[in-house]
């Protein structure tokens, strides 16, 4: 099994190597450059210092002068090192603000994703004037088609309500210059794809195509080829799988003391933002209950719930002070708080893609991060398969 593994992994690697002739590694450190080095104008150089943001991070290093000059660029680095911004400040930088027609898509898996990019291309385009509009389901539609048809130059969004916006013929496609795949892998597997190819189909007259994630498999680049021009690869970590900025522990119990294991858990980091995973939305549900009638300051995320519920449960997260949220994986991509101090995965990943993005959510941009892993007898499988590329101790508990 192990060595068919190997050999398919290998294969589907030679595939990668020779389909793709102009691969740019790793320049780390070689050039420390300077937004102001990247030429880009006044105004989105004195958003960005305004956000906070003194210097550029490696994929922004390396990406932003790229897609500047016009290439398909497929990004990959890992999770809170800046990917947003690498596409979000060339995108900002290229639209023509005299033109009030949509230039640029972005498309995002979940809709709490879609709502947090363009509040970041917004950011970095208020001084240009840049006008951004996030459209996701399960909000209303007749306001996202007022808030078009007043004029937006990038829109951000989710694939199914972007679909119906284009066979409504209420977002127009024809000025648009780039489109965007943030957690591309996860955009481009089995449940999007259809979609993906019918917007893409719509965004003929695009010039250039962005992929970005943290993890990014040969497989999901071999299939972008279809979609990109000349495409070059930016890859900043070496293995995608390997974490080394968040500390990773595991708590070894048995099914029925999940629940008391993860209560002294939260007891042992009280001051803290915490995120728990469960594995389905009843079992959040149960849980956010369970916490609730012992006292913690617990908000749930699933998809369960209403939208505005998410987007109020997700705002009070993000708001300073410890609490918890207990959410599915819906969280597990991309959604960036940065004083996210601890995961606990209350229930084991489904693989250890989903475990890299899912303890990604702490250890934002240059901090360090904690993940626990609750694990029971029958994921001792997981465990190893963690433990081949990962740092990974045993937890005690203090008392
Ligand atoms: P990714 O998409 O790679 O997971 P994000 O784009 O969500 O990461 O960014 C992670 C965090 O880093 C965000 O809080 C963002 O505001 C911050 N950030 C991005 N670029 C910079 C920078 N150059 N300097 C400081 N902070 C940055
Ligand atoms: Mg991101």
């Amino acid at each position: 099994m192990f060595i068919l593994r190997c050999v398919k992994r290998f294969i589907s690697y030679l595939m990668f190597v020779v389909s793709s002739p102009f691969v740019k590694r790793e320049k780390v450190g070689l050039k420390n450059l300077s937004f102001e080095e990247l030429n880009i104008k006044d105004s989105v150089l004195s958003a960005i210092y305004t956000m906070g943001y003194e210097k550029p991070s490696p994929i922004q290093k390396e990406t932003i002068p790229l897609i500047l000059s016009g290439r398909d660029v497929v990004g990959q680095a890992r999770s809170g090192s800046g990917k947003t911004a690498a596409f979000g400040i060339p995108l900002v930088e290229m639209t023509n603000i005299a033109d009030r027609s949509v230039q640029a898509l972005i498309l995002t898996p979940t809709r709490e994703l879609a709502e947090q990019v363009a509040r970041e291309i917004s950011n970095i385009g208020r001084k240009r004037g840049v006008r951004v509009c996030a459209i996701y389901g399960g909000m209303p539609i007749e306001p996202q088609i007022r808030r078009l048809q007043g004029g937006v130059h990038v829109v951000v969004g989710t694939p199914g309500r972007i679909l119906d916006h284009l066979r409504r013929k209420t977002l127009n496609l024809r000025s648009i210059r780039v489109i965007v795949l943030d957690e591309a892998d996860r955009i481009l597997d089995m449940g999007f794809i259809d979609d993906i190819s019918t917007i893409l189909f719509f965004a003929k007259n695009r010039k250039q195509t962005l992929l970005f994630s943290a993890t990014m498999p040969y497989e999901v680049i071999n299939l972008s080829r279809k979609y990109m021009k000349n495409p070059i690869t930016v890859k900043i970590s070496q293995d995608e799988l390997i974490v080394k900025h968040i500390d990773q522990y595991y708590v070894e119990t048995v099914p029925e003391n999940k629940l008391k294991v993860l209560k002294r858990i939260l007891n042992e980091h009280r001051e803290e933002k915490i995120l728990v995973f469960c594995a389905t939305r009843r079992k959040t549900n149960h849980i956010a209950w369970k916490l609730k009638q012992s006292g913690y300051f617990v908000f749930r995320l699933n998809g369960d719930m209403t939208q505005s519920q998410r987007n109020w449960s997700l705002e009070s997260f993000r708001k300073p002070g410890s609490k918890i949220l207990v959410a599915t994986d819906v969280a597990s991509r991309g959604i960036d708080v940065p004083t996210t101090d601890l995961v606990v995965n209350f229930d084991i990943p489904r693989n250890l893609k989903d475990y890299v993005h899912r303890i990604g959510r702490t250890g934002r941009f240059d901090r360090r991060g904690k993940a626990i892993t609750i694990i029971t007898q029958r994921d001792h499988s997981f465990l190893r398969k963690i433990l081949r590329t990962n740092k990974m101790e045993k937890y005690y508990f203090k008392k």
